[in-house]
């Protein structure tokens, strides 16, 4: 019997290691690697009974076998069972075949019985020689998720030995599962064994309680570590930034040429609130393209900064931190703030000069990329970090991000974290990934602004878009034109980006053309940026580093090329780059048929639906969680057991059985987090 190779321990064959690269180490990674579908050998088949496409198991004799020689050479053996006479067919056979398969033996075959020309046959069946009295299976045979080194009958002795010794014991008190569900014994000796009698369709719909049960508990240990990770961020210090009356934040909104709206005031109280606790804020800041999350970062970071400390402000990309730049000089300079500036291009004496002013505390504010928190940089007292268009972050970022910052500052205390994102968390998934996260909406968006009109055009249409442009250029607006990211080939991608540039200038002789792409330096690009910002540029012609943030209410007119090649929520913010003035503005989706099925609901939902937060539950109906939030590169399907599109009643309950577990039985509530989340711990706190 194979046993399971510790992890400290070599393993010892080629299925082991084959094991271990499956994750499959521990007896209960064994007991829980479940099978992908069944096979029914509990039963037999009468062959006149079988139909077309069914996949059948049938007994019979052989009553004759031959090789022949048709389009190729074949090894053709005929089963009568009394009913009926089956055909078997294989192209690929040995010596041994033909032995097993020899007139007059008894046989058991099971496959896909198809209705061929000569009546029903089988092509490559599984089949073994019999006697009379050769017992059926008692159980279905489970089929499991294996690799090329790792045959299946080695894989079903591994786990059969894995379930009997892995400790199952029961660790939730009476009373934590919802009625009905199995102990976890025996909902694994069932989902690895079912009985004949279970309908195989509630073993694959995972809707029988046997899967329930692990779905269950699944949800369970992640609703548990969540609030461990809450009721731990509890007990950490931060500054308490209370707002003073007749502060900055005060002038600032005094100074803005607009008033906040519903929505964007309700967010700052939030903030504000959170800021003048002495634990750390962790809270995201959601709204749709355009509601205006930046003013209520400054807001935010005005309150810091009154307080007697720093603030960070970072962006994912040089030019969106550039626009931040750019717009908190001209809101808060005025007010008396030093606000700096910082990315990874920045070299030399301007870098360290910009260092000190952080060291030192001349600097109130920070703005730039991620290069702001990597090393070697050092705050004199940073209180906030914001952290803009979260979404770009993985799991994985999102750790990495508060590790980075608790090194920050003062060793007793935290700095209060703001994250803002364009792209809403689906409710389900704030309840679970994000369950340790505080979340402001902004939910409406600011007065004045005119929905975008939606086109989509086939590619064989491109010459009326252009003309398209040109009517738009004529009168004063401006347009962007997107190429597609071509993934692995960022010379390609430039190409279609140069080519588009020069056949559209061309098409637009009188007006000026811009270009921007991933290749340029920082400077150039902000260089192209302003002229467009400042309306010299008529149309920008741009790879996706324009996708989040930028701000020109003058462009009216969006055409994203490839518009299948793009997902959902970035097209949905392509959009939002238009539509941010007083002007009727459109976004044309540019698509190349043939769409594929993917393709072509990402389109409908553009084309039916503005709202942030439909396309965000779209996107996650079309992706699934695991890429909608980045952390598909890991490689971490994040859940295993449940699927929060069907398991929503049991999130539910899982939700409600957590703070009283975790209350009352905290050893148990230890137990089962070990159980379920012995690796991924760390993760979730993210
Ligand atoms: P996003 O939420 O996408 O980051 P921005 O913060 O860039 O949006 O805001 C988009 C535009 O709307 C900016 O020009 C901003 O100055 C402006 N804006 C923000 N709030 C308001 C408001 N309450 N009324 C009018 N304009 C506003
Ligand atoms: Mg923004």
């Amino acid at each position: 019997m194979p046993a399971a190779a510790p992890a400290d321990r070599k393993p010892r064959s080629g299925p082991q290691r084959a094991m271990q690269k499956l994750g499959l180490v521990r007896d209960i990674d064994l007991a829980l690697h479940l099978p992908l579908r069944y096979e029914d050998e509990t039963r037999l088949v009468a062959i006149a009974d079988t139909r077309d496409g069914d996949v059948a198991q049938i007994e019979g004799r052989v009553t004759d076998s031959r090789v022949e020689q048709r389009a190729r050479r074949q090894l053709l053996v005929r089963v009568d069972d009394g009913s009926d006479v089956l055909l078997l067919r294989f192209l690929h056979f040995y010596p041994s075949h033909q032995k097993t398969l020899a007139p007059g033996a008894r046989v058991r075959v099971r496959g896909e019985v198809r209705g061929g020309f000569a009546g029903r046959e089988m092509v490559h069946p599984a089949f073994r020689a019999v006697r009379e009295d050769t017992p059926l299976a008692t159980a279905l045979t489970p089929v499991y998720p294996a690799s090329a080194q790792l045959p299946q009958a080695y894989l079903r002795k591994a786990i059969g030995a894995a379930l009997v010794r892995a400790p199952l014991d029961e660790v939730l008190p009476a009373g934590t599962l919802p009625p009905g569900l199995p102990s976890l014994r025996e909902a694994l000796d069932h989902l690895h064994h079912p009985r004949p009698q279970t309908r195989l369709a509630t073993l694959e719909d995972r809707s029988h309680p046997a899967w329930q049960r692990l779905a269950f508990d699944e949800l369970l240990a992640q609703q548990l570590s969540q609030l461990q990770a809450q009721r731990a961020r509890a007990a950490l210090h931060a500054p308490a930034l209370a707002a003073r009356a007749g502060g900055r934040h005060e002038a600032l909104l005094g100074a803005l040429p607009f008033a906040l709206t519903r929505a964007q005031r309700h967010a700052c109280g939030e903030i504000a609130a959170d800021l003048a606790r002495a634990q750390p804020m962790h809270r995201l800041l959601q709204g749709d393209v355009g509601s205006g999350k930046t003013v209520v970062a400054a807001l935010a970071a005005l309150i810091a900064i009154d307080a007697g400390w720093q603030c960070a402000l970072m962006a994912p990309t040089e030019i969106l931190a550039e626009q931040h730049f750019g717009k908190l000089v001209g809101w808060l300079e005025p007010l008396g703030v030093q606000v700096a500036w910082l990315t990874g291009s920045h070299k030399g004496k301007a870098r360290k000069a910009m260092l000190a002013s952080l060291a030192d505390g001349s600097a109130q504010l920070v703005v730039g990329t991620h290069a702001v928190i990597q090393e070697g940089v050092a705050f004199h007292r940073l209180g906030l970090a914001i952290v803009d268009e979260q979404h770009r972050f993985g799991v994985e970022q999102r750790l990495a991000l508060r590790r980075k910052l608790a090194r920050q500052g003062d060793a007793a205390l935290e700095p209060h974290l703001l994250m803002m994102s364009a792209t809403p968390i689906p409710r389900t998934l704030a309840m679970t990934y994000y369950a340790d996260l505080d979340v402001s909406t902004i939910d409406e968006l600011p007065p004045g602004r005119t929905p975008v009109a939606t086109r989509l055009f086939a590619e064989t249409r491109r010459a009326a878009v252009i003309e398209r442009i040109r009517d738009e250029v004529a009168r004063g607006r401006q347009a962007y034109w997107v190429c597609p990211l071509i993934e692995a080939s960022e010379a390609l991608d430039l190409q279609n980006a140069t080519e588009a540039h020069a056949e559209l200038q061309a098409a637009l002789p009188d007006a000026e053309v811009g270009l921007l792409h991933g290749r340029m330096a920082a400077a150039e690009k902000a260089a192209v940026m302003a002229r467009f910002a400042a309306g010299q540029t008529a149309l920008l012609v741009a790879t996706t580093v324009i996708e989040v943030g930028v701000d020109v209410p003058n462009a009216s007119l969006m055409v994203i090329e490839h518009a299948e090649r793009f997902g959902l929520s970035q097209l949905h913010q392509l959009r939002g780059r238009v539509g941010r003035g007083a002007v009727a503005s459109t976004c044309v989706l540019l698509y190349t048929a043939p769409l594929g099925a993917a393709a072509k609901s990402r389109l409908k939902a553009m084309l039916e639906t503005q709202d942030g937060f439909e396309i965000a539950r779209r996107d996650l109906e079309i992706r699934g969680p695991g890429e909608f939030m980045g952390a598909r590169q890991s490689g971490d399907a994040l859940l295993r057991f449940a699927d929060l599109a069907q398991d929503n009643a049991l999130l539910l309950q899982a939700r409600s059985a957590a703070p009283t577990l975790l209350e009352r039985h905290p050893d148990a509530a230890a137990r089962h987090i070990e159980r379920w989340l012995a690796s991924r711990a760390e993760f979730m706190k993210a």
